[in-house]
């Protein structure tokens, strides 16, 4: 039902979220409303690129999803109320660019990496950034008569209700715009250091070294780091292949590649990179893409099956994920393993007959052994989520020779797996998987689905960092680059349980691992890893403004059997994401999207996926629908539709 009045909407925050907001708001409205419509953005960043894609940031810093499955548009696999406007994805808009089609005053820059980029570029994040804002310029160009954009390049500070019910948004410089609703969609941001970071800022201070705490690389200046000077960076995640690419090729080195190495070639200005983390390997290599901008439909973690998990957690029997959730995920992904790897040994008709088979029977269970032997799958191939886990044996840890040997064969075995692609090697084919079944990951997890203990213990205490362990991670050429820096002396690779002691002794941060006589000292540590999700610490005023006024609290997850489990992230309704007060209700004209509300939804610091039924989309248009006064009942992948007010 169209409201009688003017429609007054604040988005803060036009980052690829708020951007997705704001084009559900326009293409919703184009067809349903006639009445005026004032849209107020608010950021400090250019919008549609925001913070985390701005134009300027360092070229060594790329993306880890390939062009063709990025986009800002809606297609028709999306369940939503509002309409499909088709737009291009990154590839398409990157065609078009070179051809003509789409103009604008592109750089030469823009206009050279648009000629290379085809459907499986990892392309630079500043390249993806100039897409983004093309996405705004279009959107405003084509706004239908009855809406207005009003454009705030500040941060906000604050939002408080007014007496008459209205949202008033307070900017960094004293201005205040009064809307009817508003939706934060505010992403990354810095929080408060923990104590372990604290204490190791205040020793580098005591002593004269660095210390870099959790943040995006591409918001660091590294130039205290002086060449030559040794450098520990802790963490083997992405934000780690971001600080390698800009303290090498940043600093003016260059990869060659002489048949099939890669090699190193120094500029002299870098310093020396000691990097270990955990795991002690780094996250998986991603294989090159050969799905286009399809994605594997999972068999086991089905509509119906996900239909049966929820009903059972709705009776009040919350879902334990290790129990009700990890055996299908584990079968989807061991499927898809034992059935590459037959096609790629046998033959692909071969590979379907067992399929057939191996289906029928449940994970983990003698049958399935039996099958194994049945159709000759050679022992030493079973898939063993101890060994894919934690690749490393005793043996590999003895020394820091056994350590080195090891981890290059590792690396180099990644990278040879990785070339072969996302399709044909049994193993990556395997691991895409989980990439691939977020959504359903998502309509599982998401809003309480899993019980508390299970979700703190079992989904953040260990799926998250296997998760991202496994799917993730760079593309292939880092892990090869890691390599050549390593053969050309400028990084070293400690071994696994890798940790940093502050000793006030020598004054020097020390890193030792598990391998005994891995030990190095340094004036200089890097965290490499982004800030975590926490309201208690964000440092993003807003937020803390609204928590402070006790507006927003921290999503709890329910436990029957033992205590709750209070997560970092906002407490949010279900889609369109109201915003959950501590007492309990929901304000009718606040909405938080996206990375902030971590914990309440999983895994939300993702791009937008085309052609895959992308949950982010259908949560921008949830939201539009709302503020619109919308109906906006969504389609669940249960087939049931839903009715959100
Ligand atoms: C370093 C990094 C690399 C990444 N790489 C990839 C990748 O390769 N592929 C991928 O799929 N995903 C990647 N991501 C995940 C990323 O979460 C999403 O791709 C996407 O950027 C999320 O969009 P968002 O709009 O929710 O948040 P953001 O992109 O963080 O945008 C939020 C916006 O809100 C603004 N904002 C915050 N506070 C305020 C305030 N108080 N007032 C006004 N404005 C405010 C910020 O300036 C920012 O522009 C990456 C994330 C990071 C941090």
């Amino acid at each position: 039902m169209e409201k009688s009045t003017t429609y007054r909407i604040g988005i803060i925050g036009v980052g690829p979220r708020g951007l997705s907001v704001l084009e559900r708001i326009i293409e919703n409205a184009r067809d349903e409303i006639g009445n005026p419509i004032t849209i107020e953005l608010v950021d400090s960043h250019s919008f549609g690129a925001g913070e985390v894609w701005r134009t300027d940031q360092p070229s060594d810093l790329i993306m880890n999803i390939v062009a063709s499955q990025i986009t800002a548009f809606t297609d028709d696999t999306v369940e939503m109320a509002g309409p499909v406007r088709e737009g291009p994805n990154l590839y398409e808009w990157a065609r078009g660019v070179v051809s003509g089609r789409i103009r604008g005053n592109f750089s030469e820059e823009i206009l050279d990496e648009a000629e290379q980029v085809d459907e499986n570029s990892y392309c630079r994040r500043a390249f993806y950034g100039h897409y983004l804002e093309w996405v705004y310029t279009r959107l405003v160009k084509n706004l239908p008569g009855n809406i207005e954009i009003r454009e705030h390049r500040r941060r906000a500070n604050s939002v408080v209700n007014t007496v008459r019910g209205d949202q008033l948004i307070g900017l960094m410089d004293g201005t205040m715009i009064e809307v009817d609703d508003v939706v934060l969609a505010v992403g990354h941001g810095t929080v408060d250091l923990s104590s372990g970071e604290e204490a190791a800022e205040n020793f580098a201070a005591a002593t004269n070294g660095l210390y870099y705490p959790p943040a995006n690389p591409a918001d660091v200046s590294l130039e205290m780091i002086e060449p030559s000077r040794k450098v520990l960076i802790r963490g083997l995640g992405l934000c780690f292949f971001d600080y390698m690419a800009l303290l090498t090729t940043g600093r003016g080195g260059r990869f060659v590649r002489t048949d099939q190495e890669l090699s190193y070639v120094p500029s002299g200005r870098e310093p020396h990179i000691v990097c270990g983390s955990r795991r002690g390997v780094p996250l998986h290599g991603r294989a090159d893409n050969e799905k286009g901008d399809r994605r594997y439909e999972p068999r086991f973690l089905t509509a119906d099956r996900i239909a049966d998990l929820r009903s059972k957690e709705g009776n009040g029997n919350a879902l334990n994920f290790r129990h009700d959730c990890w055996p299908l995920i584990a079968k989807e992904v061991e499927t898809v393993y034992y059935t590459r790897l037959l096609a790629n040994i046998s033959s692909e008709e071969h590979s379907h007959e067992f399929r057939e088979l191996y289906e029928t029977v449940p994970w983990s269970s003698s049958s399935e052994r039996e099958i194994l032997r049945k159709f000759r799958i050679p022992e030493e191939d079973f898939w063993d989520w101890s060994r894919i886990s934690q690749p490393w044996r005793h043996s590999d840890v003895e020394s820091v020779d056994s350590w080195r040997s090891f981890i290059r064969s590792y690396l180099a075995a990644d990278v040879r797996e990785a070339r072969r692609g996302n399709v044909s090697s049994a193993l990556k084919a395997a691991v895409d998987v989980l990439r691939d079944i977020r959504n359903e990951l998502r309509y599982v997890m998401n809003n309480g689905g899993v019980d508390g203990e299970s979700y703190k213990s079992d989904v953040e205490g260990w799926f998250n960092s296997l998760h991202s362990f496994l799917s993730i991670g760079p593309p292939w050429n880092r892990i090869e680059e890691m390599v050549a820096l390593s053969d050309a002396g400028v990084l070293e690779m400690t071994g696994p349980r890798f940790k940093v002691d502050l000793d006030r002794e020598s004054g020097k941060f020390i890193g030792k691992s598990c391998v005994p006589g891995d030990e190095h000292e340094s004036t200089t540590l890097i965290d490499a890893m982004l800030p975590s999700t926490d309201l208690n610490r964000t440092r993003n005023s807003v937020l803390a403004n609204l928590h402070h006024g006790r507006q927003l609290t921290n999503f709890t997850v329910k436990s029957s059997a033992s205590s709750d489990y209070m997560t970092g992230g906002i407490a949010v309704t279900e889609r369109p994401f109201r915003v959950i007060r501590p007492d309990g209700s929901a304000h009718p004209n606040r909405y938080v999207f996206g990375v902030p509300t971590e914990g309440a939804n999983w895994v939300t610091g993702t791009g937008i996926r085309p052609n895959v039924n992308s949950i982010t989309l259908g949560d921008s248009d949830a939201i539009a629908r709302s503020v619109l006064g919308l109906p906006t009942e969504t389609c669940l992948p249960t087939g049931q539709w839903k009715q959100n007010t």
